[in-house]
């Protein structure tokens, strides 16, 4: 089965009652890229890519529309099979893993639509039709945000990662203190997540004044020199989120026991391909990890919850999606949708969802 046609899709996915603030970026919007690729038998699969804007991450919205549009002439005729595509989009295209993850995640949904298989099969097998979810708050009051720690331990949800940076650390420690208050004896696991926004001597005050209060400190500083500096001060664990921008760096994270745990994005490293390599890694070194994407619909949280529902449950973060933050289902009936914390895996062929594709217009191109 080869690839006859590529279709690359623009759609505006608003966020509810926005903006979504984190220490270096607020979003009002997302502008999300579909990508439908049609194979030589008249089957179809759908990918996406949403990047946060386009200062979260080394990835923009327009930056991967230009990417497949670049290499979707030297995909045509290619074996939809993911290691070939891989390499195929390697020789057309260096770096823009992101990108690549849309083409990725469309061959995963074409794949298994063919096979009749969901993609969690594709992937090595599913251990849980439920995945847990977590929910990320933003940047807010210490009051405001402890309350909503409490609403969403009312709701279920097993982990709470909390968002901080971008202003006085003092604002984060009473932050984190009031939150730990709330959640406290309740087995809610918390992640304190810095989106690179801290100095290292600020990471260093928060581990120095919270020593009792359990949580994993996700990408506090910006750099990985930054990460090796407060790592041997620090009590807490440390998890990397945006330095993890490829297999290479996770296994010289992973290797040199840099860090406790990822947070890690399917698009970032490259597609469910990559992220399959990633969680092995993990598990080799009993390291836990979400999977997670940066934002975006119905697509990419069916791929989350796939490769989600495929990890060893112990070593299961959570699988976060945008799904509580934005408008919009692309398939009203299968879309991904959260439940008590909780997230079932579709259980169709491929990624599970059909989006119903009047809602994103004409294609930006098409080949
Ligand atoms: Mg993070």
């Amino acid at each position: 089965m080869k690839i006859a046609e590529v279709h690359i899709y623009q759609h505006d996915l608003p966020v509810k009652n926005g903006p979504y603030t984190m220490a270096n970026a607020q979003v009002w919007a997302l502008d999300t890229t579909l990508i439908k690729l049609v194979s030589d038998n008249g089957q179809v699969g759908w990918g996406e890519v949403c990047p946060v804007g386009p200062t979260y991450a080394e990835a923009h919205a327009k930056g991967a529309r230009a990417a497949l549009v670049e290499m979707a002439p030297g995909l045509i005729g290619v074996d939809v099979q993911p290691l070939t595509l891989h390499r195929r989009m390697d020789g057309l295209l260096n770096g823009h893993n992101y990108a690549k993850a849309g083409i990725d995640i469309a061959a995963h949904d074409l794949l298994g639509k063919h096979l009749g298989v969901p993609v969690c099969d594709l992937l090595g097998g599913a251990t849980t039709d439920k995945v847990p979810s977590y929910y990320a708050t933003g940047v807010g009051a210490p009051d405001d945000i402890a309350r909503l720690a409490s609403e969403k331990l009312a709701e279920g949800y097993p982990r709470l990662q909390i968002k901080v940076g971008g202003r006085p650390v003092e604002l984060d420690i009473e932050t984190i203190r009031k939150v730990w208050q709330a959640i406290k004896g309740s087995g809610m696991r918390l992640a304190v997540d810095g989106n690179r926004g801290w100095t290292t001597r600020d990471a260093l005050r928060v581990s120095r004044e919270c020593p009792e209060i359990p949580f994993i400190m996700e990408q506090p500083c910006n750099t990985v020199e930054d990460l090796q500096k407060i790592r041997p001060q620090v009590t807490h664990g440390i998890y990397m989120d945006e330095n993890s921008i490829s297999l290479n760096t996770v296994i010289s994270a992973a290797g040199t026991g840099l860090v406790d745990g990822f947070g890690m994005k399917v698009t970032r490293i490259g597609g469910l391909h990559p992220m399959r390599a990633f969680r092995d890694v993990c598990e080799a070194r009993n390291l836990p990890h979400t999977c997670d994407d940066s934002w975006g619909g119905d697509i990419i949280a069916a791929a989350c919850t796939h490769i989600g529902a495929t990890v060893r449950p112990e070593l299961l973060e959570g699988v976060w999606l945008a799904a509580p933050y934005i408008e919009e289902n692309y398939d009203p009936e299968n879309g991904i949708r959260i439940t008590g914390g909780h997230i079932d895996l579709p259980t169709g062929p491929g990624l599970g969802i059909i989006p119903d594709e009047s809602r994103f217009g004409a294609p930006v191109a098409s080949f």
